[in-house]
């Protein structure tokens, strides 16, 4: 991969039965920094989210809300797309699936290519079907013959279906993942689907009766009595908004011909993308997406967050009183590559005290302040450059600081690479806190004491710390660019020019309000 190879990445696009909560903000959060990454990196970026407008699910909700499915998807779907202003994101392209005119004309080229491959039969079926999930299950998946999901019942259906032949895409799954071609990570997950494939691949349905579905959806090309199902419909939106069966200028660019696809999920739909959706792309004649990052769940004060159990934190709200730049902090700093977090506001308000303001905003105001006072302002970059040598005061602590500054780099790479949100903002964390460390134990103010008491060794030496630290800020402006944009500007505003600004306040100390 070269610097100038596109990266195309995507997040799911969620039902928009209900508002958005902070599980989206995660997922939204994560592709951005790494939009924003490949970006600093040189890559050419194509950042695309959207919403998932044809699901039964909201023609159920809008039915018990008394108002019509186009309201309802429309209002949701205002609300999804704000999130991108409160939470600093830099999404290139949003799809939404029910009104988006380059929607249609690709789900019915990607059917119409999978039938061409003799992939698509019809079938009379009956089974157990969730709605909450939009899936069918059977009756030994249920628990006491309810949904593990939602723990209701689901309905029993019969009726004449289209089939997708996943059965005759075991073999090439396998190999694709086996190989890499196919890169799924965290390993757990790679090793989920892997035995998934293992127990057999049973060909699925992938429409619906047009009378159940209430007339919403796609209809089944050449026979109106169905409507596609809502997740080969949904799957389609990764290309069809790159004009797959319409105009296919971006298509080559971003899919046919990109370095990366890179989708980020959770682990509740890996079985649709990591198969699903690329046998259906084997059968279309399509390439593979080359990445599949799956991020587990939040809950919120110890409980699942789900629509129906009202308990949602709404990622807007948050914003609102504690700002963007501490949501992004906590969703990056506090949830770990695997496992599931509990999101609390006091979890949340510490994160941002002790590494935001404490850390961050206190190593910068510290250096700032310590330049504007002894040395005007003037933080000349070619005589601080000069003066790098370690210096006598603090020495180990100097040379772990920079260490932790010639690793960064490669650390956040490697990191990203593999979906570690964490790993990566430890890097930066790193210096901050090996900074703050040096500062408190060499104090610099007493070296320029020193120096106006007539000691000009002492001078030198306060230059050469302040130098270093000045270009300590700097970096780590630019290393936070893709985590926390915000503030990363605000950062470079107070240490980027040859003479500094006075120093001011770059994060609030939070406590818990209410409400
Ligand atoms: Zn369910």
């Amino acid at each position: 991969m070269t610097s100038r190879d596109p990266i195309y990445i995507t997040t799911t696009i969620p039902y928009v039965n209900a508002r958005p909560h902070i599980g989206h903000a995660l997922e939204l959060v994560q592709a951005d920094v790494l939009a924003r990454h490949y970006r600093r990196r040189g890559h050419p970026v194509r950042y695309q989210t959207g919403t998932d407008d044809n699901s039964l699910k909201n023609v159920l909700a809008a039915h018990a809300q008394g108002i019509g499915v186009r309201e309802l998807v429309a209002r949701n779907a205002a609300a999804f797309s704000d999130l991108a202003a409160h939470l600093s994101l830099s999404v290139d392209d949003e799809i939404s699936t029910s009104s988006d005119v380059r929607h249609k004309p690709g789900v019915h080229r990607l059917w119409r290519a999978c039938d061409e491959s003799g992939d698509i039969y019809r079938k009379h079926y009956a089974g157990l079907y969730c709605v909450g999930c939009e899936q069918f299950y059977h009756s030994d998946e249920l628990i006491a013959g309810r949904c593990a999901e939602h723990g209701t019942q689901p309905e029993l259906i019969s009726e004449e279906n289209w089939f997708f032949r996943l059965s005759a895409y075991a073999d090439q799954l396998r190999s694709a993942i086996l190989t890499g071609k196919l890169r799924i990570e965290p390993a757990g997950r790679r090793n989920e689907v892997l035995s998934f494939i293992e127990g057999g691949l049973t060909d699925f349905s992938i429409s619906r009766s047009a009378t159940r579905a209430r007339g919403w959806g796609v209809p089944v090309p050449d026979d109106p009595s169905q409507v596609i199902y809502v997740w080969f419909d949904a799957l389609g939106n990764y290309i069809s908004a790159l004009g797959y069966g319409s105009d296919e200028a971006e298509l080559s660019r971003w899919w046919t011909n990109a370095s990366r696809q890179i989708h980020l999920l959770g682990k509740d739909v890996l079985r649709f993308h990591a198969v699903y959706w690329p046998a259906i792309l084997l059968s279309a004649g399509l390439p593979l997406p080359s990445d599949i990052l799956v991020h587990d769940h939040l809950t919120a004060d110890g409980a699942k967050i789900s629509k129906s159990a009202g308990n949602t934190v709404d990622p807007v709200a948050l914003t609102a009183t504690y700002g963007t730049d501490a949501l992004r902090w906590w969703l990056l700093r506090d949830v770990p590559r695997v496992g599931d977090t509990d999101f609390t506001l006091v979890r949340l308000i510490a994160r941002s005290n002790d590494e935001l303001a404490n850390g961050i905003g206190n190593l910068v105001n510290r250096v700032v302040a310590l330049i504007g006072k002894y040395r005007d302002g003037v933080a000349d970059r070619q005589e601080y450059a000069q003066q790098y040598d370690t210096p006598r005061r603090q020495a180990d602590q100097w040379r772990a600081l920079s260490a932790a500054r010639a690793k960064a780099t490669g650390l956040i790479d490697a990191a990203l690479a593999g979906g570690d949100f964490r790993k990566a903002t430890a890097a930066v964390w790193a210096i901050v806190d090996h900074a703050n460390r040096y500062v408190s134990h060499s104090r610099p103010w007493d070296l320029a004491k020193a120096e106006l008491a007539g000691d000009r060794d002492a001078g030198r030496q306060f230059d050469a710390a302040l130098g270093a630290l000045i270009a300590t800020c700097r970096e780590v402006a630019g290393h936070l660019e893709p985590f926390l944009p915000d503030a990363s500007a605000r950062i470079a505003a107070q240490c980027a020019s040859e003479r500094l600004p006075a120093p001011v306040p770059l994060f609030p100390r939070l406590c818990l309000l209410d409400g």
